[in-house]
């Protein structure tokens, strides 16, 4: 934190999962460099593609883990989509979701047969051939498609982890249709998250531990991107 390069940088965008914890263990240093950035007052915004969980039960873990965040400064693709939803009216929506971040949906009208959209967030180990089949029928028959993210991989505690991109890329495989997506590595994303603290996205660095959602993303935002070592970080990746 104290060696950022001689840019103007006012305020940061910070990652979650891989960057703070791994699992349910904080990443070492992570609580005290949140510290100096409270202390110093240097705004900033814990920036993540998570759907497992909801905002709040976000902001109990990062509590639980020694970090005692407020909700304004966790910036999440929920908020992102909800905002997207809002702006498309009443949409019946097909929500693939657990039950917690299910609950900061609640607001929507859902339908499980002919959805008008299906936003497709992390279930786990639930996907299988008839659930993809029928989503696929669904987009077909045209039903709009919003990928939270399309990430590739993620590091658990026991290892790397297939994530829901693959799921994302094979519905577009077979229908021949782009998701929208709404997280990481979207610049819309990191744009929100910008102004959601008064600053410039010149002002702002955003640290993760994907070269591509966190630090291309960020790069192509107009951003510094910087790139720590922890979670999924590997170094033939980087190189
Ligand atoms: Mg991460």
């Amino acid at each position: 934190m104290a060696q950022l390069p001689e840019k103007d940088i006012r305020g940061l965008l910070i990652d979650l999962d891989g960057v703070m914890y791994v699992g349910d263990h904080p990443v070492a240093g992570a609580v005290s460099a949140i510290e100096y950035l409270w202390e110093r007052a240097i705004p900033f915004r814990f920036t993540t593609n998570t759907t497992t969980k909801s905002l709040e039960s976000l902001r109990l873990k990062l509590n639980r883990l020694g970090v005692p965040a407020e909700s304004h400064e966790i910036f999440g693709v929920i908020q992102v989509a909800q905002s997207l939803l809002r702006s498309k009216g009443d949409p019946t929506c097909l929500f693939l979701l657990t039950e917690d971040p299910l609950s900061d949906f609640s607001e929507f009208r859902t339908d499980d047969e002919k959805p008008d959209v299906i936003v497709v967030g992390d279930i786990g180990k639930v996907w299988d051939y008839r659930l993809m089949n029928r989503l696929c029928r669904m987009v077909m028959n045209g039903s709009e498609l919003i990928a939270l993210h399309k990430g590739r991989y993620w590091q658990t505690e026991n290892g790397l982890r297939v994530d829901i991109g693959a799921f994302v890329a094979g519905i577009e495989y077979v229908t021949g249709v782009e998701a929208r997506v709404v997280g990481k590595p979207l610049a819309e994303f990191f744009g929100l998250a910008v102004d959601s603290m008064g600053l410039e996205r010149s002002q702002v660095a955003m640290i993760g531990d994907d070269i591509e959602s966190d630090v291309g993303g960020a790069q192509r935002a107009g951003m510094l991107g910087v790139l720590v070592k922890t979670g999924k970080y590997r170094a033939e990746i980087a190189a």
